[in-house]
C-alpha cells in the first residue's frame, strides 16, 4: 500500500505558484476572504488560507462580519468586492448562519471571482469542460491529487460516495471528462442508493465524501483499488486534550490493508483543498489581470 501524502503535494504545488507569484511585476494578486461570525472551524480554516497566502506572496484582505449581518448587507458587501479592481479572488467561508441564504451568497460572487468555484456559471463550466473556469478546490485537488500520485482514471471505473455540490457532483464530472488524466466510467451513490456495498466493491478508484466517521470498512472496498478519503469528521476521544480526534469517511486501519494507494486524514485531501485555492486566485489574476 502506498499512502497518498497531500502535505507533499500541496506543499509543491504551493512552491510552484511562489516562483510564478515572484514573477509578477508590480501588484499581486490579491485574495479576499469573508468570514461571518466565530465559528471555531471556520476561524482555523480562515487562518490557514491567509498564513498559505502570505507564503504564496499573494495579498489577502480578511473581512470579518458579524454573525448578525443581513442578507441584504452581505450582498452589498460582495458586490463592493466584485466591483474592487484591486481584488482578483473572492471566498466567502461556508457555514453562513442560518438566516443566510448560502448558495444565494455564492451566486453573487462575480464568476470571474470566484476562487471557490461555486457559482453557477463555473459549476457549469465543468460540465462544458471549458477551461476558463474555476473549479471548486476540493474536487480539485482530489484529480491533482489522483494525476500527481501516477493515477491515470482513464477507462477506470470511479465510484463517488456523494453528491454535494461542493464535492460529490463536480468530482463526479471531473472524472467524466472527455480529457487526459480522466475519461472515467463514473457511478455516483448517495443516501437513495441500494446496495451501495455491491456497487463500492466495483470501485477501481473510490472517493467517499459523505461525512460519516469510518463508513467505509474493508468488505466494501475491491483489494488494489485506490482509496480518497475526503471526509473529515470529529470523533468524541476523551483520551486526546482536544477530546475528540479527527477521521475521515474511510476506516483507514482495514482499508489501508487492502488498497494500492489510499490518502490519510488529516494530511490527504485537506491541504490539497488550501493549495487549489491559491492556484485559482493567481488563475483570476492571469484570466483578469485588471479585474
Ligand atoms: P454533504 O453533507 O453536503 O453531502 C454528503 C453526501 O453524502 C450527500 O450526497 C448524502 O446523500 C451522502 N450520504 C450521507 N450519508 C450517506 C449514507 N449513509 N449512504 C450513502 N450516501 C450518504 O457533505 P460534503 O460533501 O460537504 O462533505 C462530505 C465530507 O467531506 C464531510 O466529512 C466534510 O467535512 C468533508 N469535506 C472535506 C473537505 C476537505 O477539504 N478535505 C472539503 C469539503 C468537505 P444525499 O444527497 O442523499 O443526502
Amino acid at each position: 500500500m502506498e499512502l497518498i501524502d497531500g502535505n507533499q503535494v500541496a506543499a509543491a504545488i504551493i512552491a510552484e505558484l511562489k516562483a510564478e507569484v515572484a514573477a509578477f511585476t508590480g501588484r499581486k494578486p490579491c485574495i479576499a476572504l469573508v468570514r461571518v461570525g466565530e465559528d471555531p472551524a471556520s476561524v482555523s480554516y480562515v487562518k490557514k488560507k491567509e498564513k498559505t497566502a502570505a507564503e504564496i506572496g499573494l495579498t489577502s484582505r480578511v473581512i470579518l462580519p458579524p454573525l448578525s449581518i443581513s442578507q441584504a448587507d452581505l450582498f452589498a458587501l460582495i458586490d463592493q468586492l466584485n466591483a474592487d479592481p484591486t481584488v482578483d479572488g473572492i471566498l466567502v467561508q461556508s457555514p453562513l448562519p442560518k438566516h443566510i441564504d448560502e448558495l444565494a451568497v455564492f451566486r453573487r460572487v462575480s464568476p470571474a471571482k470566484d476562487v471557490d468555484g461555486f457559482n453557477t456559471l463555473n459549476l457549469g463550466k465543468i460540465a462544458q469542460e471549458d477551461e476558463t473556469g474555476f473549479v471548486s478546490c476540493t474536487p480539485a485537488g482530489i484529480m491533482e491529487l489522483l494525476a500527481r500520485s501516477g493515477v491515470d482514471l482513464k477507462g477506470k471505473h470511479v465510484v463517488v460516495l456523494g453528491r454535494s455540490l461542493i464535492v460529490g457532483k463536480p468530482v463526479a464530472l471531473l472524472a467524466l471528462q472527455k480529457k487526459a488524466g480522466a475519461n472515467a466510467t463514473v457511478t455516483v451513490c448517495h443516501s437513495g442508493t441500494t446496495n451501495l456495498p455491491a456497487l463500492t466493491r466495483q470501485a477501481d478508484v473510490l472517493i467517499a465524501a459523505i461525512g460519516r466517521a469510518e463508513f467505509v470498512t474493508a468488505d466494501m472496498v475491491k483489494p488494489g483499488a485506490v482509496v480518497i478519503d475526503v471526509g473529515i469528521n470529529r470523533v468524541p476521544d476523551p483520551a486526546r486534550k482536544t477530546g475528540y480526534r479527527l477521521t475521515g469517511d474511510v476506516h483507514f486501519p482495514s482499508v489501508s490493508l487492502l488498497a494500492s494507494k489510499i490518502t490519510p486524514v488529516p494530511g490527504g485531501v485537506g491541504p490539497m483543498t488550501v493549495a487549489m485555492l491559491m492556484k485559482n486566485t493567481v488563475k483570476a489574476f492571469r484570466l483578469h489581470p485588471a479585474q
